[in-house]
Formats: C-alpha cells, structure tokens, sequence
C-alpha cells in the first residue's frame, strides 16, 4: 500500500498583528522559528511535521531586546547568536554560558530562544537556567497577552503547553545581584537521552552569611530537580559552608533523591551529587 505523503502548508504572516490573526483562524498550527528542532527528525522533532506551520522567524516585533534597570526583555524569536552579542555585562553570567553551549555557531544563528524554552516534550538547555531565575514570559493571542511565570507553562508530565491559538512573544528576565552563578552541563545534545545533566546554581551573600541560595538540574529529557527544602536549610548559614554541613546537605539531597528514576541512568547520580558538592564549597 502507497502512503500519501501530505507536506504541510506553511504561512509567514509579515507583522505580529497577522501573526495572532493567522493563530485564531488556525488555532492548531504549530509555529516555528528557527526550526532547529521541529524540522529535526531524530534531534527531538516533531514527527510526522504538523499540517499547519506558522513560520515567525522573520517578524521584526519577535527580533527586539530591551533593557532596564530592573529586567532584561528578550523576544521570542531573537536568535542565540544575537543575545550572545549583547553586551558582557547584560547577559547574567550563567545564561552566557549556557546559551554558548549550545549547539555550533551556525546551529545558534538560526535557533531562537523562543524555541529553545517552548519545545513541547523535553526541556532544552535555556529552561532551567530561566526557571531558577525566575524568568516571566509574555505570551498573547489574538485580543489577548498574559504573563506567566516560565515553569507555570508545564503540565503534570512535564509538556511545555499552551492554549490553542497562542504564541510566546517575549521572555522578561529580572536582573538580581547573585554573586556565585554556576552553569554546568554534562553531555553533548545529540546524547542527552539517557545521561545528560544540565545545573544550574546561584546565590546570594550578605558579609558571611548566606541569603539566598537556589540550584536545579535537568535530568534525561525533562525531569526538573529542585530541592526547596535543601535550599531553605541552607540560607542563613554562615560562609564559607563547613565539611561537615556540605556533607550533611548532600546526605539529604541523596535521601530526597532516591525514588527519581532518572537519577540512576549513566552516572547521573555521581554527577548530580559531585557537582553539588562543587557549588557548595564554592559559596
Ligand atoms: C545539531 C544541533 C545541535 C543542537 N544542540 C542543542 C544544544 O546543545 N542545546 C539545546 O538546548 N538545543 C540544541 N539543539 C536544538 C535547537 O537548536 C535549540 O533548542 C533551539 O534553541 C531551538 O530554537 P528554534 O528557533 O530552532 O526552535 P523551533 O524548531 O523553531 O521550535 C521549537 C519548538 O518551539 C515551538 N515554538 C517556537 N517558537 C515559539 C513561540 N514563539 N511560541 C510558541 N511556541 C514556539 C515550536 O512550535 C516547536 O515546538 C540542537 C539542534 C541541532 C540541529
């Protein structure tokens, strides 16, 4: 039997305003804007490709950084390559590294940021960078925006999701004065299935005494670790941290990691536990 191969029908609409009007007539239709990874069979693409595509890497209203005193705004479809060549001193030290590992030059002239945070079914290197910082992201439809808090737009299994109709237009990162930022990632992207780590670590110091502290992993496709009750433990403790109280912290951190099955692919569990130790005693 012949399969009828349906290639899908793509629309560029040439302004945001077209764009939401596009979204409402075709409330299915997938976006894509550098389309690194939707158009990527085997790199966690979208396969068989949607029927309806809504191609947004063209619209100048999606290309815009702005900055204030407070937060740094990034729209969706502003590439790796742009944000890297805003200023040293912009970019919060741990987003720099992370977005400068990901991928090849030529990969990160064309993906975007946008599409890095919403892939639907695994978390991409940006997401856990951006969710330990707190980030907001604005997203809008036709006669609508709303802004949400980044690790708000996941559902119980952890699926990037929004309503039909919608589009993610900008990424609002607030600019706060942690003074340890660490960003670490364990495997190249092509073999993150079974033992990729990403870490993410930042904190806060008042003379000696430690005043905030906030660290997350990313585990295999899109298990996010973060240890609320370890970090509570943490803050107000006095710097640099004692042997004994890292070795008291990681004792709990492994007791609450115990049941997570991700931790127990490749050396996963060695790495996350290494790493912790690392952040620790750098604070
Ligand atoms: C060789 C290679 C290496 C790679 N290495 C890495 C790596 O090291 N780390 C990494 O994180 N990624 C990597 N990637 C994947 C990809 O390049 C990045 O994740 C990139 O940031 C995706 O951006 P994009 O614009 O190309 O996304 P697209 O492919 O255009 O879209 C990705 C997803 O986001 C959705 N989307 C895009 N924009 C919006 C929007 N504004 N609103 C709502 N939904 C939207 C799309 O519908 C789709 O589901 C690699 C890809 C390749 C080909």
């Amino acid at each position: 039997m012949k399969e009828k191969f349906m290639s899908p029908h793509t629309y560029s609409p040439d302004s945001l305003a077209s764009l939401l009007l596009l979204t409402k007539r075709h409330p299915r239709a997938v976006l894509y804007a550098g389309g690194t990874l939707l158009l990527q069979s085997g790199a966690g693409g979208q396969e068989p490709l949607p029927q309806d595509l809504i191609y947004i890497g063209g619209l100048e209203e999606l290309k815009r950084i702005n900055r204030t005193d407070r937060y740094l705004d990034i729209s969706s479809a502003v590439s790796i390559s742009s944000i890297l060549e805003t200023g040293r001193h912009v970019l919060p030290s741990a987003f720099r590294e992370c977005l400068e590992g990901i991928a090849t030059p030529q990969v990160r002239n064309l993906a975007t940021l946008g599409g890095n945070v919403c892939a639907g079914t695994q978390r991409m290197d940006a997401f856990p960078v951006l969710a330990l910082m707190e980030v907001r992201i604005e997203i809008r439809r036709a006669g609508s925006s709303r802004w949400l808090p980044l690790n708000r737009c996941l559902d119980g299994e952890g699926n990037f999701i929004l309503n039909p109709g919608e589009a993610v237009t900008r990424l609002r990162i607030p600019y706060d004065d942690w003074n340890v930022q660490m960003y670490k990632k364990s495997a190249v992207f092509r073999a993150f299935e079974e033992d990729r780590i990403i870490f993410c670590g930042l904190s806060k110091r008042q003379k000696n005494t430690l005043n905030e502290i906030r660290f997350i992993y990313c585990l295999g496709r899109q298990t996010l670790l973060r240890i609320r009750d370890v970090e509570l433990e943490l803050t107000g403790k006095s710097l640099p941290l004692s042997d004994r109280t890292i070795d008291q912290i990681l004792e709990e951190a492994k007791n609450y990691c115990r049941d997570i099955a991700d931790m127990e692919k490749g050396r996963n569990r060695e790495r996350v536990f290494s790493t912790l130790k690392l952040f620790l005693s750098t604070l």
